[in-house]
């Protein structure tokens, strides 16, 4: 494969895993290693380091989730560098950051990014051929999300 078509395979993935998900993030990443690698990488702080020393995946770290990580990685949708989002969040704790949590997951939505909240959906993405043959996914443009918004106002 040449330089241009492995550009053009290359996603841009962030992670991110509340504590109680932080192992099952690391074993899905550690059996999707050589997938990964091929992609650029991106995580919340402790998520990034535990991805960079247990498994030596290179990875651009924010600051740790609850003290900006997750809004961190919100611009970076916003900015359109991030393809695809997984997301191991708990449903079972309550976080103190959970307006942030919803904000990222909000953003997500917004700018129709792939996103994979537990380990099965992040499986099908990982493993999707869309991921190899160039498909890219309709980016709404900011007058049609302001539309959108104002559609639902009026009605
Ligand atoms: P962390 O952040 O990777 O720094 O633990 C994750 C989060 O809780 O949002």
């Amino acid at each position: 494969m040449d330089d241009f078509q492995e550009l053009a395979r290359r996603r841009h993935i962030a992670m991110v895993a509340h504590d109680s998900k932080k192992l099952e993030l690391l074993q899905w990443a550690d059996f999707n290693r050589r997938t990964l690698s091929r992609h650029t990488l991106y995580a919340t702080g402790t998520t990034g380091t535990m991805l960079t020393f247990e498994l030596g995946l290179e990875v651009t770290r924010f600051l740790s989730g609850p003290v900006g990580g997750d809004q961190q990685i919100g611009a970076k949708i916003a900015e359109n560098v991030i393809d695809l989002l997984i997301f191991f969040w708990d449903p079972l704790e309550a976080q103190p950051h959970d307006p942030d949590v919803k904000a990222l997951l909000r953003l997500a939505n917004v700018w129709n990014i792939g996103v994979a909240c537990n380990r099965a959906s992040a499986d099908l993405m990982i493993s999707s051929p869309l991921l190899d043959n160039g498909y890219r996914p309709h980016r709404p443009s900011v007058e049609s999300v302001r539309d959108g918004w104002s559609k639902l106002r009026a009605t």
